[in-house]
Order: C-alpha cells, then structure tokens, then sequence
C-alpha cells in the first residue's frame, strides 16, 4: 500500500487554480436552494418541516432546503442502523477500508466544488476551505490504513500450550454528533472513522452546515459504503440529537462542539435506559481557550504572524483559535503594537471574494454572542483594534483586540468563538506559564521563545493537549498532529492518530489450548 501522505493544499497564488476554483463555485452556485431529503437506509424522506441553510456572507441567499427530522425518524434511523451494523459488522476491515480509499479518491476529484460549498454555506474563504477539504481526504486515508492496521495479528508474550489471539472488533451503533466549523473534515472524520471500524451511525449534522453533509453523503454512495451503514439525520440536536444519545441501542456517541453540549451529553449517555445492556462510551470533544505565550527573547515578527493567523483565521472559530495572548512585560508594548498594525490591515469581506482574510461568522446566534462578547471585553480591557460590526449583507465581525485584560476576567475564560483576542501582560515566564494554564480548558497553545530552558519548562508544563514552538497554534495535520483536548476541552480522543480507532472497537482476545 502506498505511505500515508497529507493532501497537499492548493496554491490560489497560481492564476490556473484561481480559474479552476471560480468554475466550481459557479456550478455550485448554480446548484443552491435544491431540495435535501433525510436518507434512512438508502432511502429519501421528506418531511413537512423544512429548514433552510443560508449563505452567511450574505444572508439573503438560500444554499438549501431540507428535511428536518423528529423522534419518529429519529426511531427508524436507529433501528435501521441496528439492523444493517448485522451485515456491515461481518465485512472484513480491509474491504471496510477499501471503501474510505473510494471515498478519498471521489473527494479529491470533487476537491474544489467541495470547498465552494463551504465557501458558501460555512463563510469559509478559499484556503480555509480547501485545507477543510484536504484534511477530509487525509482522514479517510489515514483511518483507511489504520483499520489495515489494526486488523492485523496482534503482538502477545507466547507461553506453550496456547495459540492466542486479540481482535479489534466493533462496538454497534453510534450517533455521530459534529459541529459546523469545519463541516467536511470533522464530520467525515468522525463519520469514517466509526464506520471502517465496523460500526454502523446515525449521522446528525450540525443545523448551519447540513447540505455540506448531504453532499457527503453523495461521496459515500458513489464510494459504494452500502445503505444503512450511515443514516443521514438532520434534525435539531436538543431533540433529535438527545433521542440519539439516549436511546437503548447507542453503544457510543461521538461528539464535537461545545462544553456545555458535550458535557449534557455525557450526562444524559451515564444513564442507563430501559433495554440497554452496555455502558455507553462517550466521545467528546469540546471548545478551548487558547493561549500563545510569547517570551522575552523571541523572534517578535514570527509571533506577530503566529498570534494573527491563529487568532483571526476563519473569523477566531476555530477549536485551536489563540483568543489570549499571554506576553512578556519586557516585549508586551512592542507586540501589541505590532499585532494592531497587522489586525488593522486585514480583509473583512464576503468568503466568495478571492484574497480577503476574514469571512463572516456562521449565523445569528454566533453573531449576536460574539457582539456581546465585545461589549464585555471593552468593559474589561483596552480596545485597541476592531470593536463590533463589519460592513456587508452577512455576519461580518471586526477582528477585534482588547488589551490589559486580567487573566480572571471574562474573555479571558470562556470561549467566544469568534475574532476576538484578549492580551495579557505577565511578568515573567513562569507567570506567562501559570496564566495560560489558569482556565478550565486544556485544548492548544503555542510558545514563541528563543530560550531553550523555557520550552522545556513549556513542554512539561503547559497542559495542553496540542502544545506547538513558534508557530501557530492552529492547523493540525492529520497523522502529523493527532489532535484532542485535555480538561474540559474533551477526551482527548487525538483524531487523526493512532489511538483514534480504539475508541470505536472493543478487543476480544481469544486463546485456544493446542
Ligand atoms: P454545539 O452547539 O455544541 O453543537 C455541536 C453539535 O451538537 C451540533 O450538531 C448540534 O446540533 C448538536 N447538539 C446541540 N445540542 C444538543 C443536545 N442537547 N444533544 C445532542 N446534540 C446536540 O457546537 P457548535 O457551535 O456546532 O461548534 C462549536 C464548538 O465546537 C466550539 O465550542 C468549538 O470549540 C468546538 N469544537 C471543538 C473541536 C475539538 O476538536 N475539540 C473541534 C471543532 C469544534 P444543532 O446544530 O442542531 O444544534
């Protein structure tokens, strides 16, 4: 089989990737305000109750209309999860596999009018689609291999007598529950994941982003995963999502988004219902308050692009994004300064448009939290850049710093999701260190420092769960950076790396006396 490699990302500096990327948004576009059915067991259903997905760069323009779900096709969706896992649980891995290696190769031959859709329905701008597309194939690739892996006979001390054997098998049936911020990859990651491993799911997308994942669900048709084996559900995730999580026959659920959803689903999943006979496993991962330390001695130019990127790409709503800033007393002023000059310059416009460097946020509901989050932060610290509302027919945010911000304050704890980054002073690294660990969450962060003691010292005490040295703090690689939370920013699951599959398997080991 070939090595494992990352999909490479596309280079829209080159005019012919340009031109190829406007054709595919055009034929997206041509494509918007269709129909999307529920699809059970292969088949479409439509229901009365339609919901619509709006293009959040200019909210007038319908992307498309679908089907939502209730408890009655939450019900049939289940049972007909249960019925297929029957079959799907007997076909061997490498055949499993074979199908994400499909869905891999449709995928990176539908790359472009995959990311115009995200373009489109998510507000993602052209890179950030594209990277969103790319990390889909890689997860498909990469569990694909995994699966391969695992299948294979496992390494046991040999005692006389015995022949023994361990073998990854499937827990059942899982409810596939992701978020909206990077509809393709996350989705299909989590999606794919469960399924090579033998699993069958009810997939129920997150509301903002639903059409990306009935486009996905295209991808594993032509793949040729057969019905049944995932069961395309949308539907809103309090009622739909929570029958999902308490129903009998779930063995596992696995969830991305946030704290307080992933937190209410664990507790709902601990309660044992009325014909279940396992303990539910409860995969979940969940929001960070990120932090980039910057030292006294560094290279301040690479930590102005590091805090910049990682803070304003796609709008601050990444799980990864930097929303603190945590510097040195010695460089603060210089840093801050810096980083002003460079937010000031950036692009707010529709994620259409080639070249502009922050889209809108995803909805209303985004919007109007990250405005009040605004207000709060001026209250608590010094506006330095931004500050509310960007111009447009969308949800468009000025990437916003706020300085001298106490580390207990509000937008220094909780996550805001948005463009929105809160500077720090500390007096020291030590106290750089403290301050950055001083908040429920564990998920990433980032140490600009030349001084080889202090990324030590990091390295053993910044508890996070994907710490990374002069550079960014966002964009993990698939099988390059496994990726997971510690505290309440999850379970640590670690996607896109080697312990992932275990989570949606159970080992039986098997000993035969000779
Ligand atoms: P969210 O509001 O928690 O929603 C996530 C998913 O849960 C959606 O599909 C949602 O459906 C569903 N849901 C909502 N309430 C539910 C309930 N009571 N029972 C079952 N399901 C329910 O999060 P989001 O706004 O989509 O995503 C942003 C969050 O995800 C941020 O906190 C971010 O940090 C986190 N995130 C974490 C990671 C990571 O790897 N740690 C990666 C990406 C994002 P509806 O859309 O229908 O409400």
């Amino acid at each position: 089989m070939i090595e494992y490699r990352n999909e490479p990302f596309t280079d829209f500096s080159k005019e012919e990737n340009r031109t190829v990327f406007e054709s595919a948004l055009k034929k997206v576009r041509s494509e918007l305000g269709k129909e999307y059915d529920i699809i059970i067991g292969g088949e479409h259903i439509k229901t009365d109750r339609k919901v619509q997905s709006i293009n959040p760069s200019s909210v007038d323009e319908v992307i498309g209309i679908i089907s939502h779900a209730d408890e009655e096709l939450a019900e049939k969706a289940m049972q007909t999860a249960a019925k297929t896992f029957e079959t799907w649980k007997r076909v061997s891995p490498e055949a499993r596999a074979s199908v994400l290696f499909k869905a891999a190769a449709v995928l990176r031959r539908r790359k472009h009018e995959f990311s115009s859709w995200m373009v489109l329905e998510a507000g993602k701008s052209w890179p950030e689609a594209d990277a969103d597309t790319a990390e889909a194939i890689d997860f498909m690739e990469f569990y694909g291999r995994e699966m391969i892996r695992l299948s294979q006979r496992q390494p046991l001390a040999r005692i006389p007598g015995e022949i023994n054997n361990l073998y990854y098998i499937p827990l059942g049936v899982g409810a596939i529950i992701p978020p909206w911020n990077f509809p393709l990859a996350i989705m299909a990651g989590m999606t794919t994941a469960a399924v090579v491993a033998g699993n069958t799911v009810v997939l129920k997308p997150a509301s903002p982003t639903n059409v990306i994942a009935a486009k996905f669900m295209e991808v594993l048709k032509e793949a040729g995963l057969p019905d049944g084996v995932v069961n395309y559900l949308p539907g809103s995730g309090s009622v739909v999502g929570e029958y999902l999580v308490t129903h009998p026959l779930t063995r596992f659920i696995s969830f991305t988004g946030s704290k307080e959803v992933g937190l209410r689903i664990n507790e709902l999943a601990a309660k044992m219902v009325p014909g279940q006979k396992w303990i539910k496993r409860v995969v979940a991962e969940m929001g960070g308050k990120d932090a980039i330390v910057v030292d006294d001695d560094c290279d301040l130019e690479l930590a102005v692009d590091a805090i910049v990127k990682s803070a304003f790409g796609f709008s601050g709503q990444k799980c990864s994004a930097c929303s603190r800033v945590i510097a040195h007393e010695k460089i603060y002023d210089e840093l801050l300064e810096k980083v002003v000059a460079r937010t000031r310059e950036l692009k707010v416009g529709e994620a259409q448009t080639p070249g502009i460097d922050l889209g809108p946020v995803v909805d209303d509901k985004a919007y109007k939290k990250i405005l009040d989050y605004i207000e709060i932060g001026k209250g608590e610290g010094r506006l330095m850049a931004g500050g509310g509302k960007a111009e447009g027919n969308g949800y468009f945010i000025q990437p916003t710093v706020i300085a001298d911000v106490d580390p207990n304050a509000r937008i220094a704890q909780e996550e805001i999701f948005g463009p929105v980054v809160a500077f720090i002073k500390a007096k020291d690294f030590d106290e750089a260190l403290q301050i950055a660990n001083n908040t429920v969450y564990g998920l990433t962060g980032s140490v600009i420092s030349r001084n080889r003691c202090h990324l030590e010292k990091a390295r053993k005490e910044f508890f996070v769960g994907n710490l990374y040295f002069n550079r960014k703090c966002t964009g993990a690689l698939v099988g390059v950076h496994p990726f997971g939370g510690f505290n309440m920013s999850g379970t640590d699951s670690k996607a896109g790396g080697r312990d992932y599959l275990l989570l949606f398997t159970q080992a039986q080991a098997v000993s035969e006396q000779l």
